[in-house]
């Protein structure tokens, strides 16, 4: 059987698309996911900016209801890593883990991504719990107090001017003595009365008590040890996309990507290649928020729909 649709990633992107796609009339519709559905925001204690949801909310409380929905309208979820997506004529070979392959008219890449770690001691442990690596998602949580950014590139510099409208104070930590970021945005920065520049310097400790991240060490180029006091701290070092799946065995993708990784879509996040639609935190300027992924898999469903529809009836 060739399925109508192939949904690869569980996360708020492939799970909004698995609802629109079978509820507008795809029958045969699988979601591959490796884990449990839910995605990277449920390792997140709270989430207060999906709209509608009020009151303290756990990621993984968000995202419980949203498997059972899809169900009912006969989205099936086979839980298996996909090694691969490759196309035949008109047909998609969804290769997973186990050796087999699935056919596929059309194909929803939602894979997400996930932040780098810089790799300094307690980052891991206390990542959810004062750690960060989103300005938008956690700033809020520090209204009138005192973060520290650490990294030196755009991403970093950014998020500190924002954070530097929301918080008291925003310690922006880089290893180096100059930045590897647009010179108006380093001017901008420059010019932030609450951004202190706390360069040549690497973190060695975010440390915290069980309510969560009380302070980071970070030391200088002399070996001087400064004691950050805040209860948050940002880390910006870089973005894994995870397209891996759209490599070939010739070494080329599946279809066209920016240089950053990050998967080229239109805004009806349709790729390059014909039935190859990605949506949520793998394509191009996703602004990495739970309702864009969602938007972005109930665009790309729709996409599908009409895709397949014009393959089989036309
Ligand atoms: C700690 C934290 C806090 C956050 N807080 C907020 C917040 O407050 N508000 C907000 O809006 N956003 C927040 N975000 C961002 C938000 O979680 C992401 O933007 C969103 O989850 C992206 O959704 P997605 O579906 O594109 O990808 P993901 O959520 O990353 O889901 C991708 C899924 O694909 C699966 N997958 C990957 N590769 C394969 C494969 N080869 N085979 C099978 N399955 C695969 C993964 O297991 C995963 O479940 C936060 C993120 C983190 C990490």
């Amino acid at each position: 059987m060739i399925l109508d649709c192939a949904i690869i990633g569980g996360g708020p992107a492939g799970l909004t698309a698995g609802l629109y796609a079978t509820r507008g009339g795809l029958d045969n519709v699988v979601m591959f996911e490796k884990g449990m559905p839910g995605g990277q925001i449920t390792s997140s204690s709270e989430i207060e900016n999906y709209p509608g949801v009020t009151g303290e909310i756990s990621g993984m409380d968000l995202m419980i209801p949203w498997p059972a929905q899809c169900q009912k309208f006969g989205l099936k979820h086979d839980m298996v890593e996909i090694k691969r997506v490759s196309k035949d004529g008109d047909i998609f070979k969804i290769h997973k883990e186990d050796g087999t392959v699935v056919e596929a008219y059309s194909v929803i890449v939602c894979t997400g991504s996930s932040p780098k770690h810089a790799g300094f001691k307690g980052e891991n442990e206390l990542f959810g719990k004062g750690v960060s690596s989103c300005a938008t998602c956690d700033g809020f949580f520090y209204k009138g107090k005192e973060v520290v950014v650490v990294g030196g590139g755009d991403t970093a510099l950014e998020e500190a001017l924002y954070l530097a409208k929301i918080c008291s104070k925003v310690y922006l930590v880089h290893r180096k003595d100059s930045f590897r970021s647009a010179p108006n945005t380093v001017a901008r920065v420059k010019k932030t009365q609450n951004i202190e520049l706390v360069l040549n310097s690497i973190p060695q400790e975010v440390y915290g008590d069980n309510m969560g991240v009380t302070g980071i060490l970070v030391k200088d180029s002399s070996g001087e040890i400064r004691d950050i006091k805040a209860p948050g701290v940002f880390v910006f070092v870089g973005n894994n996309v995870n397209n891996r799946i759209l490599r070939q065995e010739d070494g080329n993708f599946l279809c066209d990507m920016n240089e950053k990784g990050e998967v080229i879509v239109d805004i009806t996040m349709k790729t390059t290649t014909h039935g190859l639609f990605a949506a949520g935190d793998i394509r191009l300027s996703a602004p990495k928020q739970v309702v864009c992924a969602a938007g972005d898999g109930a665009i790309a469903a729709l996409g599908a729909i009409s895709y397949v529809d014009e393959l089989l009836n036309h």
